[in-house]
This record gives C-alpha cells, structure tokens and sequence, in this order.
C-alpha cells in the first residue's frame, strides 16, 4: 500500500484471493468456477484480475462484449471466455480468437451456425442462453425443439453450456420467483440433454445465487461482484473484502469568507469560514456529478468531508472545516470508509454502477495488502 500522490485505483490482488475462496468455499469442490471479469473487470483491471483468477484456479472468464475477449486473448490468457452478448457482427472476431459466444435467439443460431460452416469449423463450442424470466437475452422454452433439430444438421458448432440468468437472486422477497427461475431451467436442461447425444454443462447463479441459492449451483457458477468484494447484502459483505480502493490527495486548500460561493453556478455559499480542499478527481473520472452539494462525501484521515458545490468535470471540492489536513494529503473517496457501497448508496445507485463508472484515465495500482 503507497500514499496516493495522483488520483489512483489501488486493487489488492489478495482481497481478490480472499473472494475467491470465501466464493468457492460455498460451492462443491467439483463445480467449475466461472469469474466475470467484463467492463475492464467492473472498473479495476480485467487483465491483471484475469491472471491472477487463473492462478487461483478458475475454469472460465465471461465478457460482455467480444471486444472484451479479444484484450484478454491479447494477454495471452489461454482459459476459455464465453461472451455473454456478442452480435452477429463479432462472429469474425470470435472464431479467431477462440471466445465462444452465448448464442441466445433463433437468429443467431442461424447465423453463428452458417458462418462456423463456411469457416470450416467441427464441434464449435457455443452456450445456449435461456430466458426463464428475465426476458433480456435467451431462447424461450418453446424454441427448444426447434434449437435440437438445428443442431442435428450440422456438426460445426456443439454446446458446451447452457444456462439461465436470476433476475433477483439476491432478493429473498423473490424467493418464490426465483425457484420458478430455477425450475424452469431445470426443465429445458433436462429436455435438451435428452435431445443431444451429450451433456453440456449446466450453470445459472451468479454472487448472489451462489449466497442465496447454492442448491441451484448446477455444474458451474458465474462471479463477478463477489470476486470484487460485494454480495448484495450487508451480512455477506461481511466475509468479502473490497478489492479497489479509489484514491485521490489534496491539491489545494481555500479558506472562504462568509458570503463567498464555491464551484460553478455558485452551488455552495460559505455560511461561516471555512476550509476547502479541492480534488483532482470529477464527473469525468465516475464521480457522478449526483454526489454534489453534500449528497456524497469522502474520507480524510479516517474523518468524512462532504462533497461543496458541484462536481466539476476534474475536480470535486470537500469541507475540511474540521479536519486537521493539509495540501498533498491522501484521500479515500472510496474503499474500506466510505465503501463503494455506502457511496452509491447515497444517490440510489450500486457498486456495481460505481466501480464500472471508473475511467479508465485513473491510472491503475496493483498491491497485495
Ligand atoms: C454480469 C453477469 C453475471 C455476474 O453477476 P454478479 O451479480 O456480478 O455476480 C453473471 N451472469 C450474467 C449473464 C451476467 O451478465
């Protein structure tokens, strides 16, 4: 652990190593492990979490995008990598560079099919994705005769995984839907091994599924906010650690008279006197300009200082009336106090829209506390 002399990210591959096993610890040991590292590994750094996941053992790596799978590729991460939501535009790219595509619609099958064909492909593994409720991306249950048929014909393309996404695993008072979710995936998996002459691996949890619902396990789980420290409820956040601790230092401080305003459109108007501390961080790095006018807050030597006026594009200012702090001095906007967790909290949001929002500007810092 450095003192911040910029705005950084730092990113504690041992609390990484932490979430992994306490994530793993709630599983079989014979269920495979997939880790979702899309959106640059929610905001920290997709390549340096991807190696180290492979170090800790993970079976599989999940993108989004195939743009996502190509960067991983191009660090030489040999693992397997479903893309959660390539298009029919990616095929190219896919094929190339060995990802294999979550294929979730009639049209794409088609589509994936003809161009594995025409590039000569045998047993191209895909991922049959179903809609159990949902409705975002999937095949329907009604499409599953239709799926088998399709593939009878052609030997370019085999199904590695089919697999189901919870729309509210981390909801208790969804219970009930989600059991529905469950067994329908149950259903359609059953009837497809039935159809093909092999069994794919089966998977529908995500963090919170695996918390919530560990008898739904299947044959692999997917986790992505879990493995950066984060599992949907203050209880299982206990035993995760955050992996990223966004940090910033002091570039300046003013002292405002009575009367005087801060920031732009005069947001803020000093009642009394008092310090400001200006940041080099803004709305341009991820720190929403919602945070403004004491909505969001910091943390200076363990005390809060609450966001003054608007966020600017660069740059955020903080009350330092009370704290005895000086220019240069470290700053954690977010990370052990405040979390991630407390701070998107204060506008309604997520960790999940918190970290990814980080830009990737913000330089990097790997360490292992
Ligand atoms: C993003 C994503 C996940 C990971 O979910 P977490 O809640 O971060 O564990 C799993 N599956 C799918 C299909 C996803 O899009």
């Amino acid at each position: 652990m450095q003192n911040a002399t910029e705005t950084i990210l730092e990113i504690d591959l041992n609390a990484l190593g932490h979430n992994y096993r306490y994530l793993t610890s709630k599983i079989e040991k014979t269920t495979k492990v997939l880790a979702v590292v899309k959106a640059f590994g929610y905001g920290s750094d997709a390549n340096v979490i991807a190696k180290e996941l492979v170090d800790l053992g993970v079976d599989y790596f999940a993108v989004a995008y195939s743009s996502e799978g190509e960067a991983l590729r191009d660090q030489s991460i040999e693992t397997p990598v479903l893309v959660l939501h390539p298009l029919p535009g990616n095929f190219n790219m896919i094929v190339e560079r060995c990802l294999e595509p979550s294929i979730y619609s009639r049209r794409m099958l088609t589509q994936f099919i003809a161009f594995a064909e025409s590039k000569k492909q045998e047993h191209y593994p895909i991922h049959l994705k179903f809609n159990t409720g949902l409705n975002r991306l999937g095949f329907s249950e009604d499409d599953l005769d239709w799926i088998t048929e399709t593939l009878k014909k052609t030997n370019a393309v085999q199904v590695r995984s089919a697999f189901s996404h919870l729309a509210a695993s981390e909801d208790l008072s969804e219970a009930e839907f989600t059991q529905k979710q469950i067994g329908q995936f149950r259903t359609i998996s059953e009837k497809l091994i039935a159809a093909l002459d092999y069994k794919p691996l089966l998977h529908t949890v995500n963090t919170s599924g695996i918390i919530n619902y560990p008898e739904a396990q299947f044959d692999m789980v997917r986790t992505g906010i879990g493995l950066y420290g984060f599992g949907n409820d203050s209880e299982e956040n206990k035993h995760l650690k955050p992996i990223a601790t966004l940090k910033t230092v002091i570039s300046q401080i003013h002292k405002i008279q009575p009367g005087e305003s801060v920031g732009y459109n005069r947001a803020y108007t000093a009642k009394d006197v008092e310090r400001t501390a200006t940041l080099p961080v803004g709305h341009a790095d991820g720190l929403s300009r919602a945070y403004g006018n004491g909505t969001g807050w910091v943390s200076i030597h363990g005390k809060r200082a609450p966001i003054v006026g608007n966020v600017c594009m660069d740059m955020v200012m903080i009350d330092v009336s009370n704290i005895d702090c000086q220019e240069g001095d470290e700053v954690v906007v977010f990370g052990a106090n405040p979390s991630a967790e407390d701070l998107s909290g204060a506008i309604g949001s997520i960790p999940y829209e918190l970290l990814t929002a980080i830009s990737q500007r913000i330089k990097r810092v790997v360490c292992r506390k």
